[in-house]
């Protein structure tokens, strides 16, 4: 037996070197507590890739279009996030949020188009 510290409420206690809690409740609610929080992150980035692609359909009506970066940007288009990324045989990258990309032009021009591909 060695003092030990509980991760859940900082309690010390008397326990084997691989007990990190005093009790059954402190384990359950560091538990519970750590997997929403990681569920809460999934679902934000989520919801802002969600966001994203509705962003690049809506600006795309036939699935491919040119618009400026200032519309993008104002859209409430997140640029941070994005689900893969293409880099074509020219040396640039379309940014895609699932069946949607975008390419960024050096005239800061944005062209939207779909992945019309089912894989
Ligand atoms: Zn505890």
């Amino acid at each position: 037996m060695e003092k030990k510290t509980c991760l859940e409420c900082g309690e010390t206690f008397n326990g084997r070197a691989d007990k990190k809690f005093c009790d059954d409740q402190c384990r359950n609610l560091f538990n519970n507590k750590n997997k929403s929080d990681s569920n809460n992150l999934m679902r934000r980035i989520n919801n802002v890739l969600r966001k994203n692609r509705r962003i690049l359909m809506e600006l795309s009506p036939n699935g491919k279009a040119k618009i400026k970066y200032s519309q993008l940007a104002e859209s409430g288009f997140n640029f941070s996030f994005h689900t893969h990324q293409y880099n074509t045989k020219k040396n640039t990258t379309y940014f895609f949020c699932y069946d949607y990309g975008y390419l960024k032009t050096e005239d800061d021009f944005i062209v939207i188009v779909k992945d019309n591909k089912e894989s």
